[in-house]
């Protein structure tokens, strides 16, 4: 099979209403994969776009899988249920973001060149997502070799109340 270009006009399907639906391995967002314990499983996206009554283009983009990060406590395996959801208003490189949409926090603004790598942008959206310090709900830290030759300061200060 051959590698699928996702680069397009994302203004042109802004325009028209369309919508790019697919689905692709973790393995193929490199910059993505340095950040997972991991790379397996897919990622499944929805670029959908819009024209408002105003003439501005949106695009609407849902990005689902899920990863394998390594807990931070445990340092084992943890799924992540990726989900990410955003709106983006689409400007031309050197636009200004128009008055109005500068306290809007649901929508983020995307200055788009002729041609958008979707991969890309998915990429960005999943880095930014991210937790940044992943950890499982409950877990125990693991325990190491020779972890009896750190004496804890709690250990100390237990010594030192037997003596007291
Ligand atoms: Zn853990």
């Amino acid at each position: 099979m051959s590698q699928e270009s996702f680069v397009i006009d994302l203004q042109a399907l802004a325009k028209d209403g369309g919508r790019v639906h697919r689905t692709v391995p973790v393995e193929s967002l490199g910059r993505l994969v340095e950040s997972l314990l991991e790379p397996v499983g897919t990622v499944t996206f929805e670029f959908q776009g819009e024209r408002d009554d105003e003439g501005k283009l949106y695009v609407d983009l849902q990005i689902q899988g899920d990863l394998v990060l390594q807990c931070q406590r445990c340092l084992e395996a943890m799924v992540w249920p990726c989900n990410v959801q955003n709106r983006l208003l689409l400007l031309r490189s050197g636009e200004e973001l128009p008055e109005n949409e500068l306290e809007n926090d649901a929508v983020d603004a995307l200055e788009v060149e002729p041609l958008t790598d979707l991969l890309a942008l998915v990429e960005d959206e999943v880095l930014l997502a991210l937790p940044l310090v992943p950890r499982h709900e409950n877990c125990e830290p693991p325990v190491k070799a020779g972890v009896d030759d750190e004496i804890s300061p709690f250990a100390v200060l237990r010594q030192l109340r037997g003596k007291v």
